[in-house]
């Protein structure tokens, strides 16, 4: 979805504020429906390419203000203004609900909620790691494999839609048991420690994060597991390119 002028002119002036000397810069700027509330900028051959969360489509120009304004301080490693800072979350808390469930409708039902892979059942870890480690105290929430063998991310939570998703190559009988563990595991410290921002940066493994996830059993080997074989996922990608 192509924005209109009205996000442009706003990121324009804002562009001006954070460089007062630069020539008038090219921005394109489209909405983009993230599976989560986010955005990006980038600069590609001189022109800044914006993707603004499509659920941002009808903000109030001071909330696009305020997204122009973290986007540009965090591209030139500046501190976010805190008034910014305060007014893009305002205007997610006060839409909350109707966030979720545009998310829901947009993004939701393409995502089957599979817990049960060819070798791995999510629920039953999820369940068993919740009794080890969470006095059982986590509620479960919905949890899959993702659809593809994805490249990137080991394991996703996303609080929006309270879901766990687990990348689908570990569902693999090559893949011990405690590495399935470890995944989930990791997932479900997110639940616990949520999010934090600190001089406008998320911080998502927070330094609790980290020492709670150091208490599972097999963080080592788990660890050296992933490690090993991402490694080795390297190496084969390489030889292929000769
Ligand atoms: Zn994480």
């Amino acid at each position: 979805m192509e924005a209109d002028k009205r996000e442009t002119r706003i990121f324009t002036r804002v562009f001006r504020h954070w460089n007062p000397s630069a020539p008038p810069p090219i921005i394109e700027i489209s909405f983009y429906p993230y599976s989560a509330i986010s955005h990006s900028v980038r600069l590609r051959r001189g022109v800044y390419k914006v993707r603004l969360s499509h659920l941002f489509s009808a903000a109030p120009p001071a909330v696009i203000e305020a997204v122009a304004h973290i986007l540009f301080s965090r591209l030139y490693r500046h501190e976010t203004p805190c008034e910014a800072l305060h007014r893009y979350h305002l205007f997610i808390e006060n839409n909350r609900s109707v966030f979720e469930q545009r998310l829901r409708e947009s993004y939701g039902p393409s995502r089957p909620h599979e817990p049960h892979g060819a070798h791995y059942n999510l629920e039953k870890i999820f369940d068993r790691l919740n009794r080890t480690y969470f006095h059982p105290r986590l509620v479960r929430p919905k949890l899959c494999w993702s659809r593809k063998k994805a490249q990137v991310k080991l394991g996703e939570y996303l609080s929006l839609h309270r879901l766990i998703v687990i990348n689908r190559r570990f569902d693999d009988p090559d893949t011990p048991h405690f590495v399935v563990e470890y995944l989930v595991y990791h997932e479900m410290l997110h639940m616990k420690h949520p999010v934090t921002i600190r001089n406008g940066r998320r911080i998502v493994h927070t330094r609790p994060f980290s020492e709670d996830e150091k208490r599972f059993k097999d963080f080592g080997m788990a660890r050296e597991w992933i490690h090993k074989m991402s490694g080795a996922e390297e190496k084969k990608r390489v030889r292929g390119l000769f």
